[in-house]
Order: C-alpha cells, then sequence, then structure tokens
C-alpha cells in the first residue's frame, strides 16, 4: 500500500510553475496525486521494496584525453548542421567577403559566428574575447556575440531564428556528452517519487532538455505522463550539488537521467541525457532486474547494451510526452520472450504514459484534446490568449505581440508584419513594400568586366557574388522620405516577360517605375544592399547600365508612359 508521504514540497513546486493561471487551483495534493499513487503502487512501489527512491554510488572513469579527439568526432558528424546553418545564414543575410576577408558587419557576424564551432572552443564553451563582439538581425531579431557569453546559447538562439532546432539539439546532445563524461562520479538513483519526474531535466550541472519545468520545455507535459504511469521509474545520478528553490526548498541535482520502461516482459532504459552511455544504462536494467527478482519474483534475460527490442516484436508510444526511443539502449527482455520470426510484427506494444494531468487544477487532460505539450496545464487554465488574426489558442509565451500590443499566432505574425530594412522597424505588412529589381548575371558579369581593373566594382562583386535579383523591403515612410512620393505612384505591378540578354524577370510582383524616381533614389532605394558603398565610381557605372537596359525593356513592352 502506498501511502501519502508528506508532498508538501512537491504540492508548492507545482503551484509555482503554474503561474498565470485562470483555473481553480487543486488544494488537495492527494487529489493532484491521485494518478501517480494508483499507478506506482500496481508494482513499481514493491519493486523498490516499497521505497520512493533507492541509491547507490558508483563511479566511471573516462579516458580524459579522448576530449578533444571526441569533439572532433562530433563535428565529423554534425557536419551538415554546420554547413546548413552557415547556408541559412548567407541566405538571410547580406554577407560580403573579398579576397576571404569579411566586408561588411554580416559577414563578419558569419565568421565569428562559425568560429564558435572550432574544436578547442567547443570544449571551452565561451565566446571568446579576439572573436569580435558583434551583431545580425536574423529573421527580424537581433542576435549579438559577446565576449564570456556561453557559445551553445548563441548557436542555439541562431538555430531557432533558422528553424533548425531539430539539428541543433542533436548536435547540442553530441556536445554536452563529451563535456559531461569526463569523470562520472556520483550516486545512483531509481526513483518514483513526484519531484524527481518534475524535475527529471532541471539541474545546477547546465543542462536541459524539452522537459524541462523550470525552463519551459516544450514537453513538459510528458513529464506528468511519466509520474504517472504505472511503469517509468526515474533513474538519475547526482553529485555534491543539491538545486534549491524547488517549492521553496533544496532538492537534488541530476547530472545524469533517463527514464526506465518496467513491465513483466520488459526492461529498456529510455533516451539517456544528457549524454549516452552504456555503463550507466547496463548498471541501471541490472539493479532494476535485481530488485524485481528479490522482491516481484519477475525474471529476465541477459542485459544487453543496446538491446534491439523491435526484434522481440516491442513497440513503445506514448501521448504528449515526445517520443525518444529511438536508437540504442540497455535493456532486457523476460526469458519466455522469444525473438520474433516475423519481420515487423509488433506483438508487445507498450503505451508508456500514465494520464496527462492539468497541474493546476488537477483535471485528467485526455490525449485526443490536443492540449499543447508544453504547458502544465489545461487550455482552461492556462490563461490562454487567442491570436487576433485567426482566433486560434496561443498560449502565453507562444503569442507574438505585434506593433499594435495584440498577440498573434507566428503564422499571423509573419503574414502581418515585416521589417523595414531602412528604418528596422517592424511595420505591418500593408505598410511595407517589397522592391525588385532584375538582374542577369553573366550580363552583370560582363558590365563589372568593362570597368577598369583595380576598381572596387570589379573587387566586390567577386564571380560568385553577383545576384540574380535585387530586393528590398521598405516601409511607405521611407519610400517617401527617399523619393517624396507614395508607392502607388512609383510602382509597376506583375512584370513578366520572357528572359532577355540583360534582364530576367522572375515573378516580379513589385518594380519601381523608372520615369517617377531618377537613378539616384533608385540606388538609394536599395542601399541595404551593402555593396553599394565605398564605391570609385565603378559601381555606379555598371548599375546605370543596368538601369538603363531596364528602361529600355519596360519601354520595348510598352510598359512606360513618358
Ligand atoms: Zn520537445
Ligand atoms: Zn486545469
Ligand atoms: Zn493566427
Ligand atoms: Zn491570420
Ligand atoms: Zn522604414
Amino acid at each position: 500500500m502506498l501511502e501519502m508521504y508528506n508532498m508538501g514540497q512537491f504540492y508548492a513546486h507545482a503551484k509555482n510553475m503554474c503561474d498565470g493561471t485562470d483555473g481553480n487551483n487543486c488544494e488537495d495534493v492527494a487529489h493532484l496525486l491521485r494518478f501517480w499513487r494508483q499507478n506506482k503502487e500496481e508494482y513499481l512501489y514493491d519493486l523498490l521494496g516499497q521505497e520512493l527512491i533507492v541509491s547507490k554510488p558508483v563511479s566511471y572513469e573516462r579516458d580524459q584525453d579522448e576530449m578533444y579527439r571526441e569533439m572532433e568526432e562530433v563535428k565529423n558528424c554534425h557536419w551538415q548542421f554546420f554547413r546548413d546553418i552557415r547556408n541559412n545564414l548567407e541566405n538571410v543575410l547580406h554577407p560580403i567577403w573579398t579576397d576571404y576577408e569579411a566586408v561588411n558587419s554580416d559577414a563578419k557576424f558569419i565568421d565569428n559566428f562559425m568560429n564558435l564551432f572550432d574544436c578547442g572552443r567547443l570544449v571551452d564553451g565561451r565566446v571568446q574575447a579576439f572573436q569580435n563582439n558583434s551583431s545580425a538581425i536574423i529573421m527580424g531579431r537581433e542576435v549579438r556575440l559577446s565576449t564570456g557569453q556561453k557559445s551553445m546559447r548563441a548557436i542555439g538562439r541562431v538555430a531557432e531564428l533558422l528553424n533548425m532546432q531539430q539539428q541543433f539539439e542533436d548536435f547540442r546532445i553530441a556536445h554536452s556528452q563529451v563535456l559531461n563524461q569526463k569523470l562520472i562520479k556520483g550516486t545512483l538513483h531509481l526513483s518514483i517519487h513526484p519531484l524527481d519526474y518534475a524535475t527529471a531535466s532541471d539541474n545546477v550541472n547546465d543542462w536541459d532538455s524539452c522537459m524541462s519545468w523550470l525552463n519551459e520545455g516544450c514537453c513538459r507535459m510528458g513529464t506528468v505522463e511519466m509520474m504517472n504511469s504505472p511503469m517509468v521509474i526515474c533513474a538519475y545520478l547526482s553529485g555534491k550539488n543539491t538545486m534549491d528553490g524547488i517549492g521553496g526548498e533544496d532538492w537534488n541535482s541530476k547530472k545524469w537521467r533517463a527514464w526506465a520502461i518496467v513491465n513483466k516482459d520488459v526492461i529498456l532504459v529510455n533516451r539517456q541525457y544528457p549524454y549516452h552511455n552504456d555503463n550507466i544504462g547496463i548498471a541501471v536494467v541490472d539493479w532494476i532486474k535485481e530488485l524485481a527478482q528479490k522482491n516481484l519474483g519477475w525474471s529476465y534475460g541477459e542485459t544487453e547494451a543496446r538491446l534491439d527490442y523491435s526484434a522481440y516484436g516491442f513497440s513503445f508510444d506514448c501521448g504528449y510526452m515526445y517520443n525518444d526511443i529511438s536508437g540504442c539502449h540497455a535493456g532486457c527482455v523476460a526469458s519466455h520472450i522469444q525473438k520474433n520470426t516475423v519481420f515487423h510484427h509488433h506483438n508487445h506494444s507498450v503505451w508508456f504514459s500514465g494520464p496527462a494531468e492539468c497541474m493546476w487544477c488537477g483535471r485528467e487532460i485526455k490525449w485526443d484534446e490536443g492540449n499543447d505539450s508544453g504547458t502544465l496545464t489545461c487550455p482552461e487554465c492556462h490563461g490562454a490568449t487567442r491570436c487576433v488574426c485567426c482566433g486560434e489558442v496561443v498560449y502565453g509565451d507562444y503569442a507574438y505581440w505585434g506593433p499594435d500590443d495584440q498577440p498573434y499566432c507566428s503564422d499571423c505574425y509573419s503574414d502581418n508584419f515585416t521589417n523595414c530594412e531602412h528604418c528596422d522597424d517592424i511595420v505591418p505588412q500593408e505598410e511595407a513594400i517589397s522592391l525588385e529589381f532584375p538582374i542577369v548575371q553573366h550580363t552583370m558579369t560582363k558590365y563589372i568586366q568593362e570597368t577598369p581593373v583595380g576598381s572596387s566594382a570589379r573587387s566586390k562583386y567577386t564571380f560568385n557574388y553577383v545576384p540574380n535579383s535585387l530586393t528590398t523591403n521598405i516601409c511607405k515612410d521611407c519610400l517617401r522620405n527617399l523619393t517624396g512620393k507614395h508607392v502607388h505612384d512609383i510602382v509597376l505591378h506583375n512584370i513578366d516577360y520572357p528572359r532577355n540578354h540583360s534582364l530576367f524577370f522572375t515573378s516580379m510582383g513589385c518594380c519601381i517605375d523608372p520615369t517617377k524616381v531618377s537613378f539616384d533614389q533608385f540606388l538609394e532605394i536599395f542601399r541595404p544592399y551593402p555593396r553599394w558603398r565605398h564605391d570609385d565610381g565603378s559601381i555606379r557605372e555598371v548599375w546605370m547600365k543596368l538601369w538603363e537596359d531596364y528602361i529600355k525593356h519596360l519601354t520595348s513592352i510598352g510598359r512606360l508612359e513618358f
């Protein structure tokens, strides 16, 4: 019989973590923990010898000289991430290099940013003083690199803005695996205590995951399901450190953690955080196996460091929990279970989630309610707001606040607002226009080659950097300041005709009417395109030729009225 224990600290922590809620707070911690109690009582409580936590000291040492070599290996495995993040950065910024030297601030930013991936710096983990402090606007948000900042934070921020979270997450885990595995020593615990689920990814050991409560992880609700599951144990290593401020008191700090899924048929240590170590995985399985034999009379076969569970017909699924079960895990299966001869025949499908539950009001949240897994509460309690544009429920932290101080979902935000490249303001989409100018690369290259050797046109536009069109985002105010005219008066719409020897219109939406705008104003409008600067006149000459070609062609198709 699992008695209630004193759960005051858990209650206080859960209440703190549900800030900003609307519904009625459940004042009865026994009610809040009813699923936990029912389900852990089934057999896990007995398996642990009627304890909530069992512990023993362990130590694993590792050759520390391997750190650099391992970081090199991590880099080799993740080369695609580095390539992609660099390409994506180049696509959203406008870097200019001359003879491999960064010329504008965006190019410097990219150089400094890519330096963060140097092996030594990945081990050191901080942005170095010799990397010039620099910043860039990525997808409308400013990102700064400054001395002493954690480099993984900076990399993560850029990856997030470039929508590369998954690739980053893989790299981050691999990276922290190298750093944290220097010397593994601590106390190994098997726990079914509610606070260990609540702090599964919270610690002062410098790692977290999407299950973190303190950092508002996107899969927090998954930890509630693990807490309420009849078959999930929280296995972790703790060190000397403790964490404070957990329900107003101290709690252990996890150096390493994994969920262990245990039933009569199988023991499987799920994905390990923040690093993978076969030996710890095996130690956890062996210990659970020993306790299950002793306290429940259950027996299992050989422990395998990398159990091929699907060969035995197992599959594992869960609800709001992020399903981490892929790759290699330590485990064992019950002695009576045979390897499957029929490929992909999953006759042992295991649903390892317990009920999801609002940690504020205590209501069970059904899987098909489609609640956001990045909250600890039900939608009613969460103070969810609605996107003023499409009406979709937007949870507090996911709302984008427009310049009108209204909440938007991310889709509507990017549909409604844009960034003026001239004044840098975020403005409503209809207050700005994206102007385009067509170019054919080989013609431009030809014009560049007609300028004198050593001219700035020749040095700025090195071979690969001739654009195939020019675009700028400009707000109406800036346009009026530059031209004295309203946008309707200077724009030509939908110019499309076949490619020509000097100009190539690729779905040009809004072009400039050259009878309403002077050549100098045209240059000003596209000024954010940074190669205008430091010109000895040769760049101007090249653009003058393109501008004249442009006028000729618009005239020939009858789009200009003089
Ligand atoms: Zn997640
Ligand atoms: Zn609720
Ligand atoms: Zn919306
Ligand atoms: Zn909308
Ligand atoms: Zn502007």
